[in-house]
């Protein structure tokens, strides 16, 4: 399997090539060349597999310059009842008659970017360990993606993370997450200043190419390939749960923001597994939900992305959503450059052909919006009616899902994150705080390891440097 770029570079790379990449150079996204199908029969065999196993099969279908014994080693030490607290891995209840929740939220941060988030922790460490090498990852963080880094790279060989966050503005419950880690290759930096501070740090520090080159910065943003490839395979674990024969369809109700997990739907979906309907949940930053809808993307400004209740879905574009557009387009990587290379940010985004509209609907995607109003009373009706906690973004997935299921083809919400993550929205619906598990109970009395720093990227430049090589 090689890998192009969607916007139009056809240098072919290997999987370990583009691993440790974020774009690729001409500003595209990595896609493999091609999906490769499953057959019914193949999918047949599939069926029983544990879950680490299913994980090694759809892996090396995609990843052709890793031994496969090394690569079984590696699902096998990543998806386990230790890690994610059962056997199932992704275990799948009923709501309601054909109604599921997938529960993808039980690793170590509580939110689905555990499930490949720590696979990445340990493909990042065997690659640097085959080469020789080390990386530095550095990033921005306003909550999910930066505790799911930290704990999936905690004590690997050869990685360093140097993670940014504005300070005190992440709930109590995230910053104790994250700055009770007390491994010394974890460096939690909070700034004084807002994400957008944090932000603007990190790109000022990878655009400076030289700095970036002697301290081996690296990144583990959602455009990263591996990230969605782990994906794919809990949309086949999700499948074989809800149904009992490969003859059946189903449906997925996906919480959205960056396009990243729906996309892994989407790539499924193109192997061969028997999706009908892929449903794009948005909140009230309904970018993806308008675009479905009209065939129009426009990305959003500022004053026009608003901070909600369910903040891991606040986007003002989808950063993986070119990887969709480009199968849209029959992969015209010319095309696809058009749209979303220097012209988008002038012209603040696009409009589909009618030609192109009209195709969407052969790969499946449906779309709907959710607003605080109903994120709270979907909380409060599961609770009410199922005895069922679930948290905000899985809210916007289920009541998008209820608005759009067909009575015969089962509907599989995706739970992206558990209660216990954002309890005031949890208090307004329900009057009582969430549960928690156990092993997290108190976590906030830790002691609390990370350095703060004032917005200023020279400095956090020369905290890198500083701590970059001996740690
Ligand atoms: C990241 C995240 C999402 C959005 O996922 P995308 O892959 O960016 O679409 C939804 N819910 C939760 C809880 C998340 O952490």
């Amino acid at each position: 399997m090689k890998y192009i770029s969607t916007r139009g570079d056809q240098t072919q790379r290997s999987f370990s090539e583009i691993l440790l990449e974020g774009l690729a150079p001409d500003g595209g996204l990595y896609m493999p060349d091609h999906y490769p199908k499953v057959s019914a029969f193949t999918l047949a065999r599939w069926r029983t597999l544990p879950y680490a196993e299913l994980a090694l099969e759809i892996l090396s279908m995609f990843i052709d310059d890793i031994p496969r014994d090394d690569l079984r080693t590696l699902v096998e030490k990543t998806y386990t009842r230790h890690t994610f607290g059962s056997d199932e891995i992704v275990p799948l209840r009923e709501l309601d008659d054909n109604l599921y929740i997938e529960a993808l939220s039980n690793g170590p941060t509580l939110a689905f970017k555990d499930m490949a988030m720590q696979l990445l922790g340990n493909l990042f460490e065997y690659e640097l360990a085959r080469r020789g090498e080390e990386l530095n990852i550095l990033g921005a963080t306003s909550g999910d993606t930066g505790s799911a880094a930290e704990y999936a790279m905690r004590g690997k060989q050869g990685v360093r993370v140097f993670m940014l966050s504005p300070q005190g503005r992440m709930s109590p419950f995230q910053q104790a997450q994250m700055f009770s880690l007390a491994d010394p290759n974890i460096h939690n930096i909070a700034i004084e200043g807002v994400f957008d501070d944090c932000q603007d740090i990190v790109k000022a520090a990878s655009n400076d190419l030289e700095f970036k080159r002697r301290h081996k910065i690296g990144t583990v943003n959602s455009i990263n390939w591996a990230r969605l490839l782990a994906q794919v395979v809990y949309y086949f674990a999700g499948y074989f749960q809800a149904t009992e024969s490969n003859d059946e369809k189903v449906a997925f109700a996906v919480p959205s923001g960056n396009f990243g997990n729906v996309c892994a739907g989407h790539v499924a979906r193109m192997m061969g597994l028997p999706i009908k309907h892929l449903v794009v949940a948005t909140n009230e930053n309904d970018v993806l939900d308008e675009f479905f809808r009209t065939g129009s993307y426009r990305v959003r400004g500022g004053a026009e992305t608003y901070e909600t209740s369910s903040p891991s879905m606040d986007i003002s574009k989808a950063s993986n959503f070119e990887r969709f557009v480009f199968d849209l387009l029959g992969r015209d990587g010319a095309r696809t450059a058009q749209l979303f290379g220097p012209g988008l940010a002038q012209q603040g985004g696009f409009a589909l052909a009618p030609d192109e509209v009209e195709r969407i609907r052969l790969f499946g995607f449906r779309s709907g919006k959710s607003t605080h109003a109903d994120r709270v009373a979907t909380i409060r009706a599961t609770w009410e009616q199922h005895q069922d906690m679930i948290d905000p973004h899985t809210a916007d997935g289920l009541k998008v899902a209820r608005s759009l299921r067909e009575v015969d083809v089962p509907m599989i919400v995706l739970e992206t994150a558990l209660p216990a993550k954002f309890a005031a929205t949890i208090e307004e619906a329900l009057g009582r705080q969430p549960t928690r598990p156990v092993t997290l109970e108190g976590i906030e009395a830790l002691p609390k390891r990370f350095t703060v720093m004032p917005a200023d990227a020279a400095q956090v430049k020369d905290y890198i440097a500083e701590h970059a090589s001996n740690s």
